[in-house]
């Protein structure tokens, strides 16, 4: 696989890995690059392949959210400004460490080493609801409120129609709960102006069906899961739900 331009100048990079989106925006003097991958090496051969698109240095880094594979890379990104949300910075400088034991659940023992060696770098540039950077053309960051978790950020360049939606919006798997504001995440979604092209954290792009299809599932997750908090059996309400048991189960238990 390799960079799909998918606005002019805009383009995403999706790695076997996780099913990962990196996003690549460039500006008249530099690239944005928007999540860096889980860990020192991935970032170095998400830098490594840079240079097919231009010969630009990386001068702004935008993380969607604080989860480790999209903010483990940041420190190979030493040049450039890295943007946040304030939550994201905080989350990282607070939790960091504890993140790395996270992240080794989800990754075969041969990686927790390469896991170990990564410096969490937090934002040096934060803000809470909306941040504008002038790149040589204009990169929007907005918060939309509680979500997927409770720092989500969407990428806007609205000279290319172009959202980068973090996992606001997932497409090869279920939304992941982990970290998640279910009872708030489908009002949060439904704040968020769509764009004609749109690239979620996880997976291919997606259109505005896909995205008003997801919106409903997280409806209908926040629904249950409200039903639960009531009094009704997990067990039943999850096998009423969307996704899979394992996934509303971990729904339920964020309410
Ligand atoms: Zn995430």
């Amino acid at each position: 696989m390799s960079f799909d331009e998918v606005g002019e100048r805009v383009w995403r990079r999706r790695y076997e890995s996780l099913d990962f989106n990196v996003g690549v925006v460039e500006g008249d003097e530099g690239l944005l690059v928007v999540d860096t991958r889980a860990s020192h090496d991935q970032a170095d051969e998400l830098r490594s392949e840079l240079p097919e698109l231009s010969d630009k240095p990386v001068r702004w880094v935008v993380n969607t959210h604080w989860h480790w594979d999209h903010t483990f890379g940041n420190a190979r990104f030493p040049e450039a400004e890295i943007w946040g949300h304030e939550t994201c910075r905080r989350m990282l400088l607070e939790h960091g460490d504890e993140m790395k034991e996270g992240a080794k659940v989800w990754l075969p023992d041969e990686y927790h080493p390469v896991i170990d060696q990564v410096e969490v770098v937090p934002p040096s540039r934060t803000f809470a609801q909306r941040a504008s950077l002038a790149i040589g053309r204009d990169v929007l960051l907005d918060h939309h409120g509680l979500g997927h978790t409770d720092a989500d950020i969407v990428v806007r360049v609205p000279d290319a129609d172009v959202l980068f939606l973090g996992d606001l919006v997932e497409e090869s798997a279920p939304p992941a709960f982990g970290d998640a504001h279910p009872l708030e995440w489908p009002h949060t979604l439904a704040s968020v102006p769509l764009a004609g092209s749109m690239v979620p954290g996880h997976g291919d792009t997606v259109d505005r069906a896909f995205v008003a299809r997801q919106q409903e599932e997280l409806e209908e997750v926040a629904r249950l899961a409200g039903e639960v908090a009531a009094g009704r059996s997990p067990e039943a309400a999850a096998a009423e739900g969307p996704y899979p048991a394992e996934v509303m189960r971990t729904a339920f238990e964020r309410v």
